[in-house]
């Protein structure tokens, strides 16, 4: 199998970020601290990033990693009780370290695009996990442009099959499989097949500010998706693709924030995942995400995930909605 080692070594660090993520959810009220573009990090996002960026630096020390945080403001006298928690967590998880080891960590996390680079969101969704509903750990390698592993590690899913906590994991060409992430059988999964009208369903973001809400809601309707939207913080959403349980996601660009950008750790791995189960991954003018040139994707508008199926008539429906 292909990229066997990358996926081995990506898949145990990914879970082992879960457990530090979970462990903060159960043994504290997360609070928020703000960046300074004003999004929210918490001990967890940093904690995870550390745990990840150890493992790909140990095993890869060659790769880039393009990650979301940065220990810059971690490092700041006045964190240190911010940084003896974080530090606290990690060596629940792997044992004894260093906060110097800690901030390092992350800072590894600060690499460009390259030939060959990882993308990682430590935790995608934050607003999701501060509020206690879904969020996910997002890792992904890519090489030459192209997405080649994913690992999207979703500790709050549940898809009725009676686990909650689902890792999905994608090699360029090898299918998706979703597998508990305490541990148990992988099984292969896919999207949703021509005819299935009981799940023809779309999901978009619990953030009205991350998306066009009304928008979304026409473009579905104009498929033939009479369901309404099922919300979801996080690439959690892009697992409910790729597990079969929507046959489409939308994300087009909110009216508030007209110049937003999207960053390639808020996509790289959900993408892979969805394609490898048989789906599709568009910006809203159904030109390819560019997860190569930059951490944010200058020349895509919004995102459009679908089965596949039902990409060409989302795509007209946008061109004359
Ligand atoms: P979601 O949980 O799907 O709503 O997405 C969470 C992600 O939305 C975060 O990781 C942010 O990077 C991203 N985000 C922040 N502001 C915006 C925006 N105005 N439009 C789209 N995405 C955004
Ligand atoms: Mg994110």
């Amino acid at each position: 199998m292909a990229y066997e080692n990358e996926l081995a070594i990506a898949q145990k660090a990914v879970i082992a970020a879960a457990q530090l993520c979970e462990t903060v959810r159960r043994d504290m009220v997360p609070e928020a601290m703000e960046k300074q573009d004003k999004s929210p990090v918490t001990v967890a996002d940093y904690g995870s990033q550390a745990i990840i960026c150890k493992a790909l630096s140990e095993a890869f020390p060659n790769d880039p990693v393009v990650g979301e945080e940065d220990a810059a403001e971690l490092k700041q006298p006045e964190m240190r009780d911010r940084l003896q928690q974080v530090t606290q967590f990690v060596e629940g998880v792997i044992g004894t370290v260093m906060p110097e080891d800690v901030t390092r960590w992350i800072d590894h996390g600060n690499g460009a695009a390259a030939k060959r680079f990882w993308t990682l969101d430590p935790i995608d969704g934050t607003k999701g996990f501060l509020r206690g509903d879904q969020y996910a750990i997002a890792l992904a390698l890519i090489e030459d442009g192209d997405l080649k592993v994913g690992i999207l590690g979703c500790p709050a899913l549940d898809l009725g099959q009676g686990t909650t906590g689902l890792l999905f994991t994608a090699v360029r060409g090898e299918g998706t499989y979703m597998q508990p992430i305490a541990g148990g059988e992988a099984q292969q999964v896919k999207v949703v097949q021509p005819g299935d009208s009981a799940r023809l369903r779309f999901v978009e973001s619990v953030e009205a500010s991350h998306g066009n809400q009304s928008e979304q809601e026409a473009v579905a309707k104009a498929v033939g998706i009479t369901q309404a939207s099922v919300r979801m913080d996080s690439q959690a959403k892009y697992g409910a693709v790729a597990a079969g349980e929507a046959a489409l996601y939308l994300r087009l660009p909110s009216p508030k924030y007209p110049d937003y950008r999207e960053k390639i750790w808020d996509h790289a791995a959900g993408a892979i995942v969805v394609e490898e189960a048989g789906g599709k991954v568009t910006d809203m003018y159904g030109k390819p995400l560019d997860f190569y040139s930059a951490a944010k994707m200058n020349d895509n508008r919004g995102v459009v995930v679908s089965n596949g199926i039902i990409h060409t008539d989302v795509m007209s429906a946008l061109q004359t909605g």
